[in-house]
């Protein structure tokens, strides 16, 4: 295969790597995922929570009905995060809409939260790459080495018979993870810290069982036998839990024990499989190269509490793969990616804090005092504010950028907990429903959207959308809904869903700089 030449290969086929092919694709752009795994095991889950963002991202590859369908728990089945004595103890407390999980019409989103197994969300995508003609799954490869150029880079991956070849590309998204070659290639290096103290998690079968303390999607045992976090993985009997502060040589030797400590009584169960892991708070110090951008755990790690590692790594690949294809279309200059770590670092840095405040309370550290565990543990369960919240503000390709943020994205958000619409530059543009039914966010076209007001400056919206047509720059014009708290302004959205420019009359916009011409 040496003489291979592709626009894009992306490294990794994870969460971030299938969501980057996702998103290109859906902006006409092909590419090559090189991925070690042929198939996807169900044995090690990781990730369960699929973010009401994450979802929302689906929709705009119209996957999330296809996530919810395959998701083994219902929406409807549970919101619920249970505090407990065991599985068969008493309730301590209840977090009901957890993890922005709700069956009613929500103003502030398009989707609800989704609790997922990462393995199918990846089976999924995977799925639809595999129905994408300009996407290649290259499965059982491994990249092992970049060689960048001012013209390119050079990539070699070796094939599953241990034989190795070269494949020439524009661009490569390392999309990694934490194991990943990369993040090595380009230089970059973690910076952050390991928490000292072991984790064990276990997978493990228990079909006869259900805990009289009904539906959750977590359940904390306080104060069982096994202090940890546990939860169904599917509605066959089959659990995970994360059991805080367990050696891999205590995990291993005394499982089964472990296991009947959640459930606080004798329980016929089979392990299924184990996974020490640490908690680990790092941010690599350079995202990117000219040519080579890193996405997901490759760029950054963080502790599990929260659901927001799998989540943060499909938005860096939203991020970034919308900017190359805008790129490789023509309608964007290089100079557009270079906002890409500007914008992602703030995002990305507030994360793994976040997630270290989430772990200063595990349930070894709790007691059964329902208003503590409320104080403790809100952050962790409503974290709207982080995932909804966050802003682009002082990204040179959003208005306002560079006069007077410094050179870098603010901080991107300012109560993790709260998610206050706001329509400043930077933002996710507020949602609504409209009367129809359908979201304002099913009106965006995939390139930029203007959302103008209702019947407001014909000649200057038709002015516009000329300039977008000289410019080759793909643009939707869409009417403002009647009772949007914004409706008597022009917003001009990104292929993301962030507001790039706001203004009086679509004149004051200058769309060529949001596309970072
Ligand atoms: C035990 C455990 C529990 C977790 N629980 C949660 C949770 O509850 N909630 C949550 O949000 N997150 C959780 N996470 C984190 C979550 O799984 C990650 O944040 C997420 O998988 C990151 O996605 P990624 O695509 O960046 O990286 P990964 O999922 O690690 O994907 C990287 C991909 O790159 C491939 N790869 C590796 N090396 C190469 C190479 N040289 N060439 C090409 N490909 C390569 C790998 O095979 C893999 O498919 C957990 C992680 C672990 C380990």
């Amino acid at each position: 295969m040496t003489g291979e030449k592709v626009a894009v290969l992306v490294a990794g086929g994870g969460p971030a790597g299938l969501a980057a092919a996702a998103e290109l694709s859906l902006h006409g752009v092909g590419c090559l995922v090189i991925e070690p795994r042929a198939e996807v095991s169900h044995r090690r889950p990781r990730a369960k929570t699929s973010s009401v963002r994450t979802m929302e991202h689906m929709r705009r590859w119209g996957l999330a009905d296809a996530v919810r369908a395959a998701a083994p728990l219902k929406v409807a089945w549970s919101q619920r995060v249970t505090f407990c004595e065991s599985l068969t103890g008493a309730r301590i407390t209840d977090f009901d809409g957890a993890f922005g999980l709700t069956t009613e019409r929500d103003e502030r989103f398009a989707e609800p939260g989704q609790q997922v197994p990462q393995p199918v969300v990846e089976e999924v995508l995977r799925a639809h790459l595999a129905r994408r003609p300009a996407v290649e799954l290259r499965l059982g490869h491994t990249v092992t080495e970049l060689a960048e150029d001012d013209a390119g880079v050079t990539v070699t991956v070796r094939d599953a018979a241990g034989q190795t070849y070269q494949v020439r590309v524009d661009y490569v998204l390392g999309c990694d993870g934490y194991g990943g070659v990369t993040r090595d290639q380009i230089g970059a290096n973690y910076v952050g810290r390991s928490d000292p103290r072991p984790n064990y998690n276990v997978v493990f079968r228990a079909p006869g069982f259900d805990t009289p303390l009904g539906p959750a999607v977590q359940y904390w045992t306080v104060t069982a036998a096994t202090q940890a976090l546990t939860g169904r993985l599917d509605m066959d009997g089959t659990w995970w839990a994360i059991m805080p502060r367990i050696s891999a040589e205590y995990g291993a030797a005394h499982a089964a024990e472990l296991i009947s400590g959640l459930f606080g009584t004798a329980v016929k169960h089979e392990l299924i499989a184990s996974d020490p892991w640490t908690a680990r708070m790092l941010v690599a110090d350079k995202f990117t190269t000219r040519r080579v951008f890193l996405a997901g755990e490759s760029a950054h790690v963080n502790p599990p509490f929260g659901g927001h590692g799998y989540n943060t790594s499909v938005g860096d690949a939203v991020n970034v793969a919308w900017k190359l294809a805008f790129v490789l279309r023509g309608w964007a200059t290089p100079a557009l990616l270079d906002s890409y770590e500007t914008e992602r670092r703030g995002v990305v840095e507030q994360t793994v804090a976040s997630a270290a405040a989430n772990m200063a309370a595990l349930p070894a550290d709790l007691t059964a005092d329902p208003a503590a565990i409320r104080r403790a543990k809100s952050p962790e369960f409503f974290n709207l504010g982080l995932v909804l919240g966050y802003s682009y503000a002082g990204s040179p390709v959003i208005k306002g950028g560079g006069d007077g943020g410094g050179g870098g994205a603010r901080p991107a958000v300012a109560d993790v907990g709260t998610y206050t619409p706001s329509a400043e530059p930077g933002a996710r543009l507020p949602h609504c429903w409209l009367p129809d039914g359908s979201s304002l966010y099913d009106q965006l076209g995939t390139g930029f959207t203007l959302v103008a007001p209702a019947g407001a400056g014909e000649a200057a919206v038709a002015d516009f959308s000329e300039r977008a047509r000289a410019s080759r720059i793909p643009l939707t014009v869409t009417v403002s809904p009647r009772d949007y708290p914004w409706h008597d302004e022009f917003l001009l959205v990104r292929p993301d869903q962030h507001i790039a420019w706001r203004a009086a009359d679509p004149a004051g916009i200058d769309l060529m700089a949001a596309a970072g011409r």
